[in-house]
């Protein structure tokens, strides 16, 4: 099978005349860690918006498993497998670690939401929801009430909920933001561990998380791809250590 998941052609995104995203060819190949950098501004939030069809592009195309998706429905995105960790991370503040995974289970089987689904058939959504919490090092915290987690297991519960999703290729926005030293390793751990079988795109800012797992790298600027290849490359690339490094 062909390597490549996701292909953009020319993705272009124009705001009344003001290009944000500017002719991006993106290759994202199968099973990877692939990371989206750039300073802020360069258009990385947009892509991903227009990847999930969140925003449509002024123009260019979006292949995914050789499929052109470009003119498909957010909804239809991602019955296709391309899920984003915060469309679906609105986790539920005041229902326990375990009811929010199960609910992300609920969307996946289409277990609907009616409140006199049987307690039964609820609970056979227990183990697989144990499961997913074990993968993201939530195990000992599934009766806790969410809002009592601490914020960096809140960013893990909310690949979980994304994990439940069965994501074939799974967006990530910023998951080690706003974390300590732990939790960055922590999550950048669990974020390999969870690549195993899909592929990852993530935009993160934290060079260290960056170098330590991304396969591969595109380094946007002011809506342009200024470089892509491996830390190292990218890393030692002229413009990049100009544009983006500042040196
Ligand atoms: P990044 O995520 O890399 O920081 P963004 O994709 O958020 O960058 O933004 C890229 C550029 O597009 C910025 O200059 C931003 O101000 C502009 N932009 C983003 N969204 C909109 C919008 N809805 N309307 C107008 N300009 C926008």
């Amino acid at each position: 099978m062909d390597d490549t998941i996701l292909e953009t052609k020319g993705l272009t995104k124009e705001f009344r005349g003001f290009v944000a995203v500017n002719g991006v060819d993106l290759r994202i190949k199968r099973g990877e860690i692939h990371a989206l950098i750039g300073p802020n501004g360069a258009g990385k939030t947009t892509c991903f918006n227009l990847l999930t069809k969140f925003l449509s592009p002024t123009s260019g195309s979006i292949k995914f498993n050789g499929v052109d998706i470009t003119g498909e429905r957010p909804s239809q995105i991602a019955r296709r497998g391309i899920i984003r960790s915060f469309q679906i991370s609105a986790v539920f503040p005041h229902l326990t670690v375990l009811e929010n995974v199960r609910i992300g289970l609920q969307r996946k089987t289409g277990l609907s939401f009616h409140f006199w689904k049987s307690d039964r058939q609820l609970a056979s959504l227990n183990e697989p929801a144990r499961a997913l919490l074990d993968q993201v090092d939530l195990g000992a915290f599934a009766n806790e009430t969410t809002v009592n987690l601490p914020y960096g297991r809140k960013r893990a519960l909310e690949i979980a909920t994304t994990l439940a999703m069965e994501p074939e290729l799974m967006l990530l926005d910023e998951p080690t933001q706003g974390m300590g030293h732990e939790d960055v390793d922590r999550v950048t751990q669990l974020i390999k561990r969870v690549s195993a079988g899909r592929t990852i795109l993530m935009v993160e800012h934290n060079m260290n998380v960056v170098s330590s797992i991304a396969d591969t790298i595109t380094v946007l600027a002011r809506g342009s791809v200024l470089a892509e290849g491996s830390y190292a490359e990218v890393s030692r690339h002229p413009a990049v250590m100009q544009a983006y490094m500042g040196t």
